[in-house]
């Protein structure tokens, strides 16, 4: 039996029990994210969420990155998740989601690692205003001033607080240069992508999937939903900032009782 048969074998036993196979890569000499992403056929922001790269601009030969086939990525199942709300998070249907795990009941349990191909995420983005809603959940305070939820001072609130559980997805808003990442205050772990006029800011995130230089496409996942800086809870904080001064994010977002929309083409595709 040749290489390749056996490992097919191999491939459909797996793909009968877990829904993608993991590739182990050792980085070569003049290896690059953007390099490696482009021959292996898997995204950066992917890379960078299965793997704690010291620096993803300079990698270490020999150094070594694992990423599933196909292209996605991991979320553990939260208290109070259903599978649709995790279909919401990741902007996709729940049929979707259980073929892509081999579900056959709409059980979940707490802990439960489910596997998000990027194929199926962001189907269902509404893209009727200038940005899409970077994640799904509840605002839990809007722009403007108010009693700070931590100081109990009045104190502006630069942006819109989008809750959502720990490791939830987010993504870019619109395409841009990615300007910002890491720990800046009571922000947290944040990103910064410039849009020219524009600037989005996405704070308090547990996972940064993206890099200082890089080029984001609208909807391309950036990070997971944390609680870093100062925070009560996990939460995305976005803003919109015009030539560097804050404004309110929600002139410049689809209403939040639609922030998930399906395309035409899905509602009737979508039955069993
Ligand atoms: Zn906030």
């Amino acid at each position: 039996m040749n290489k390749f048969f056996s490992l097919a074998i191999v491939m459909a036993i797996f793909s009968q029990v877990f829904s993608y196979f993991l590739m182990h890569y050792y980085v070569q000499p003049g290896d690059t994210l953007f390099s490696i992403s482009k021959s292996l056929d898997v995204s950066m922001s992917t890379i960078l969420d299965w793997n704690d790269l010291k620096d993803p601009k300079r990698l270490r030969v020999g150094e070594e990155i694992v990423f599933p086939i196909p292209d996605g990525i991991i979320y553990t199942v939260r208290e109070g998740d259903t599978l649709e709300s995790i279909a919401m998070r990741f902007f996709t249907t729940v049929n979707l989601l259980k073929a892509a795990n081999s579900l056959l009941s709409d059980v979940i349990y707490e802990g439960e690692k489910l596997f998000v191909p990027t194929e199926i995420m962001g189907m269902a983005f509404n893209e009727s205003s200038k940005f899409i809603w970077p994640a799904y959940g509840l605002i839990t305070s809007k722009y403007g001033w108010r009693i700070h939820p931590i100081t109990k001072r009045w104190s502006f609130h630069t942006g819109v607080d989008i809750a959502a559980p720990l490791g939830s997805p987010v993504f870019a808003a619109d395409d841009g240069v990615v300007k910002f990442v890491g720990k800046n205050g009571g922000y947290g772990n944040m990103i910064l992508i410039d849009h020219g006029k524009y600037q989005t800011v996405y704070g308090h995130l547990s996972k940064i999937d993206v890099f200082v230089g890089e080029y984001v496409k609208k909807g391309q996942l950036i990070g997971r939903v944390g609680s870093t800086g100062i925070s009560t809870g996990p939460h995305v904080h976005f803003e919109v900032r015009i030539y560097g001064k804050h404004t309110n994010p929600l002139a410049f977002l689809p209403s939040s009782n639609r922030m998930y929309v399906l395309k035409e083409e899905e509602k009737w595709m979508g039955g069993e």
